[in-house]
């Protein structure tokens, strides 16, 4: 892994110093772990092993096998602004590493006690150096196996203040899990561990993909419902995994965001993925996803934020564009199973500046990722399957992967929505409406016609044009062609009270996509509808033609399988 010669250790110039943003802010355990895993990592460390004690409150060890520090620099390494990441001014727009400002060590070993063991690759010997709290030791030899170790106790033990924020035991470890959990995908090719009280809370082996990755830390159910992308295009190349729509959460998303090898936040670029994924996703649920990005270092700021965690693009960028619509695409298109090709970084030829620092960063994703979709897409498509229907509400069915059941009312509300989208952008696009003569006299609770009474707008742009009358009436004049069997007064008596909880999120599509699915429920056949075998496999079949079959449009699952797998253990066959 170890590609670059090491550097030694200079003191930044006055200029560079000026260039970098407010210090390094230790705050709590989890960064002191940041930095410190961070910093093995930049030494090509290939092993890591986190110890803690107290959720990291009392003591802090990580222990790596990267590159070390030579006996001559160890103190160096714990001044302020001393590093051996960076030099000029240039090197600065080009960063590759996670550091760079060359305070991490000093910040910490201000407000800790502070052990740093060092013995550099072909060394006899390596050597250990104390800071109390700001106060340096003398420097003394130490045999130890090659790599760094720094041990972090008595944090914050002079600044009672700090130590007063500190949240209990619990939080502390689970912000440090988070942290780790975060680089730990970033860099599927090093092994990591996290141990407290012998116990192992956290561990990933070296020299993964970045889809055993996934499975080890998410678990297999997890990992099964995610779908690889990579792409290339000019000035981006982006690669990673989608979440089925049934990982989607309302709150706390597995979101992962990569830029450059290094995890960020980045709300813009999480809408984008999100507005790629549109109306198969509940309007308030968050889809799981790892997006790796990787640009030309000298197009991204991540120096906005001290900690380096928060990179900004505009809304418009070109990046955010590129990743909104290549994703949007992959998701359209009909998800393409990978037999037997791995998605490997390709072996671009294109002269695009950041293509080497490309095919060195990027984890390998691999085949292990399966997608079950084009799976019993296949499967159903190539046989001639007989299709049982049982509590009038389930389909069951085979498939080469094993026991498939579907939910007759979900997957038919997925099909039906999938017609009344294309139908009604068709419609749409001839502004068809259809005109109610006389027009229909809708009265609606205050609270619905003030939501009303703010979307009139809306409204008229599918379709439904609406007067207020006052007094919480309104007169309906037109209602998109699709509607007009339906009552008015219905249908937008139930999409008002669907979108009272995210009024702030209510746009056209938004409310397309509520009306649609209003529509959709309520044609779709019901649980309890007796189902011939002819209307199972039409069903079925459709179903096959829409995208995101696996949830209906309020993201319910309407398929689940069993495997052959399963249902061999099931019976100790295995
Ligand atoms: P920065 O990471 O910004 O350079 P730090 O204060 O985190 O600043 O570290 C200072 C220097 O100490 C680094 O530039 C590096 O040379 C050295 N160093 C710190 N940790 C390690 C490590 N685990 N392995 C090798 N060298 C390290
Ligand atoms: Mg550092």
């Amino acid at each position: 892994m170890s590609t670059t010669p090491r550097q030694p250790i200079q003191l930044l110039s006055p200029s560079i110093v000026s260039l970098i943003a407010a210090g390094e802010v230790i705050e709590r355990p989890a960064t002191i772990v940041k930095e410190l895993l961070e910093n093995s990592l930049d030494a090509d460390a290939t092993e890591i092993q986190i110890t803690l004690e107290d959720g990291g409150r009392q003591r802090i060890f990580v222990s790596d096998n990267g590159q070390g520090i030579p006996a001559e620099e160890l103190e160096l390494a714990l001044q302020q602004h001393t590093t051996n990441k960076l030099r000029t001014t240039l090197d600065f727009e080009q960063l590759h590493s996670y550091g760079f400002r060359g305070e991490a060590l000093f910040s910490i070993a201000t407000m800790s006690k502070l052990t740093l063991r060092s013995r550099p690759q072909g060394q006899e010997l390596g050597t250990e150096v104390t800071v109390n709290h700001g106060k340096f030791g003398q420097p003394a030899p130490i045999g130890m196996t090659p790599g760094t170790q720094v041990l972090v106790e008595q944090i914050f033990a002079k600044i009672p203040a700090r130590r007063k924020f500190l949240k209990s035991a619990l939080q502390e470890r689970r912000s440090i899990l988070d942290t780790v959990t975060r680089l730990a995908i970033s860099v599927p090719e090093v092994g990591i561990s996290v141990t407290e009280e012998n116990k192992l809370l956290f561990s990933a082996p070296a020299e993964q993909t970045l889809a055993e990755r996934l499975r080890y830390i998410f678990g297999e159910e997890f990992a099964n419902q995610l779908w690889p992308f990579e792409y290339q295009t000019p000035g981006v190349s982006l690669m990673g995994v989608l979440g089925s729509p049934q990982l989607a959460r309302r709150s706390q998303p597995y979101q992962f965001v990569i830029v450059n090898r290094r995890p960020v936040t980045s709300p813009v670029l999480i809408t984008a993925v999100r507005e790629a994924y549109g109306s198969s996703l509940e309007p308030k649920s968050a889809p799981a996803f790892v997006l790796f990005l990787q640009i030309n270092p000298a197009e991204v700021d991540v120096n906005v934020h001290p900690r380096k965690e928060t990179v900004q693009w505009q809304k418009e960028s070109d990046v955010i564009h590129q990743v909104r619509t290549t994703l949007q695409n992959h998701l359209n298109v009909q998800y393409q199973p990978v037999e037997s090709e791995p998605l490997v970084v390709r072996d671009s030829t294109s002269e695009a500046p950041f293509t080497p620092f490309v095919a060195k960063t990027l984890p390998q994703l691999h085949t292990t990722l399966k997608s079950s979709a084009p799976q019993w897409y296949q499967a159903l498509a190539s046989r001639e399957q007989t299709i049982l229907q049982i509590h009038d509400t389930y389909l069951l069915t085979e498939t080469e992967q094993g026991l498939m059941i579907i939910d007759q009312h979900a997957a038919h509300e997925r099909v039906l929505y999938q017609q009344f989208l294309e139908l009604f952008h068709q419609q749409l696009g001839q502004k068809m409406t259809f005109e109610l003569s006389p027009p229909k006299v809708i009265h609606l609770s205050p609270a619905a016609s003030a939501l009303l009474e703010e979307h009139l707008e809306t409204f008229a742009n599918i379709g439904c044009q609406i007067e207020p009358f006052g007094d919480q009436t309104f007169a309906v004049r037109t209602v998109p062609e699709l509607l007009k069997e339906h009552n008015p007064q219905k249908v937008i008596e139930s999409v008002l009270e669907d979108i009272q909880n995210d009024v702030a999120l209510i746009g056209v599509d938004q409310l397309a996509h509520r009306t649609l699915a209003y529509l959709a429920c309520r044609s779709a056949v019901k649980a309890g509808d007796p189902l011939t075998q002819d209307q199972a496999k039409v069903l079925l079949e459709k179903l096959q033609e829409t995208s995101f079959a696996f949830s209906c449009p309020h993201g319910r699952p309407t398929i689940r399988t069993y495997t052959w797998g399963e249902i061999e253990k099931w019976f100790a066959r295995k």
